[in-house]
């Protein structure tokens, strides 16, 4: 079997004007690559006939496999279906089926069925039908010249689970060989030191691909490599990731799917416990990203954003005496709120946060992006400061998440 590449074609007026962002493409070379198709190129066009068909001959020309998503739908500026009849020079099939089905999902919902409407029955001679269970526009699969051309509505959860259900099985049959992965993820360590530190570890294997990710102040590790058996795999996956996190147990948290919200939901349900939150800076970001989770009411109840001063004291209990010897950005003031917090929403641990999230408030002692977080149990904290950047946002995002590192750290030493 050959190595296969693909092209991505996107097709819409909205992702070349940037109203838009393309995730379509980012999504579908995120699929093929794990199935050992490399995406080689990626074009972006409008809705404009002559432009689809130069870029199906442009991809034809140098890949296996091809994929377009977008102008699909049933109204003026949806062209795709009958430039690609001009393409492949073949007339539309009615499906009756598919009419029979759009007719009793209009009746269901109540809408008036149109001229319009019944287009989404009708395909191209050439192409099988992929079935989309979450809208009207199925997907379609061309073969032209021994190559695959695979056409699918824009819309994104759509478009995903086509590509997920109907395209992936097909290719995988016709793939050399599949790839797995593991990611690893970090926080609180910069991309370099990561890289210096795991190079030697990761060295060792043959046949591995690393990439390092960062974002938000994380750093994701994505090894890939060939796959083999599930088992085989899995067992691969287990050992690369315990040998990178052992080289920094306290920032490596978790693999894969794991955040930092959904570990701390999982320490916490084990342990039978609940957190409470006092945020200043973070203005209720911890709250919502431990509230992201499904199930995070078994744990959470209460959260206090104490943005004023006047509300620390009010909603926390801090003295008005720690606010004027230390200022609110202190680790006086996080202790204060940390206890006020437990013993106010009656939690088995805490998050308090505290900091000059900027761009303006800095001063001398305390710049732009310090930041005290600190966590507590019954009976203990645990306070710290970070100097984070310039950007407040980012300076939001990095604390929430060293807050919940930091929880995270706690409830596993309590665990041990
Ligand atoms: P269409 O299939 O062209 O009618 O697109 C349906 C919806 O999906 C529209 O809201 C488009 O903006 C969106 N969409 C189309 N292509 C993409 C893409 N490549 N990435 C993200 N969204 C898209
Ligand atoms: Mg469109």
């Amino acid at each position: 079997m050959k190595q296969l590449t693909a092209i991505t074609i996107s097709i819409g007026d909205e992702l070349l004007s940037g109203k838009t962002l393309d995730s379509n493409n980012a999504f579908i070379s995120k699929q093929l690559d794990l199935i050992g198709i490399p995406v080689i190129k990626k074009i972006i066009i409008g809705d404009v006939p002559q432009d689809i068909m130069d870029s199906l001959d442009w991809a034809f020309a140098q890949a296996d496999v091809v994929t377009l998503t977008g102008g699909l739908g049933p109204t003026h500026d949806d062209i795709t279906k009958s430039v690609l009849c001009d393409y492949f020079e073949v007339g539309l099939k009615l499906y009756p089926d598919l009419l029979e089905n759009l007719k009793e999902r209009f009746a269901r919902r109540g809408f008036k069925f149109s001229e319009s409407n019944a287009s989404q029955a009708e395909y191209p001679e050439n192409a099988s039908i992929l079935d989309n269970p979450l809208g009207t526009a199925q997907g379609m699969h061309i073969r032209h010249e021994g190559k695959h051309l695979f056409v699918m509505a824009g819309v994104p959860r759509e478009m995903e689970i086509v590509t997920t259900g109907q395209i992936i099985p097909i290719l995988s049959k016709l793939t050399q060989r599949s790839i797995s992965k593991v990611d690893i993820h970090a926080i609180g360590v910069p991309e370099s030191t990561l890289y210096e530190l795991s190079k030697p570890v990761l060295d060792e294997y043959s046949d591995l691909k690393v990439a390092y990710l960062p974002k938000q102040g994380m750093v994701t590790i994505r090894v890939s490599f060939p796959s083999n058996s599930s088992e085989a795999d899995q067992k691969l996956a287990d050992e690369i990731y315990l040998n990178i996190r052992d080289l920094k147990p306290k920032n490596i948290y978790g693999r894969d799917d794991e955040s930092l919200p959904i570990l701390i939901g999982r320490l916490l349900k084990e342990k039978q416990a609940s957190v409470t939150t006092a945020e200043s800076c973070t203005g209720g970001l911890v709250a919502s990203l431990i509230t992201d989770i499904s199930g995070s009411s078994d744990y959470f109840q209460t959260g206090f954003v104490t943005y004023a001063n006047e509300t620390k004291m009010s909603l926390l209990g801090v003295l008005e005496e720690t606010l004027f010897e230390h200022g609110a950005v202190s680790e006086a003031t996080v202790s204060e709120m940390l206890e006020g917090a437990l013993n106010r929403s009656g939690a088995d641990y805490a998050i308090a946060i505290s900091g000059v999230a900027g761009p303006t408030g800095g001063t001398e002692e305390k710049p732009v992006g310090t930041v005290y977080v600190g966590v507590a149990g019954r009976g203990h904290q645990q306070i710290k400061r970070f100097q984070f950047g310039n950007n407040r946002i980012l300076n939001k995002e990095m604390s929430a998440f060293s807050a919940l590192n930091m929880l995270r750290l706690l409830l596993e030493e309590a665990q041990s």
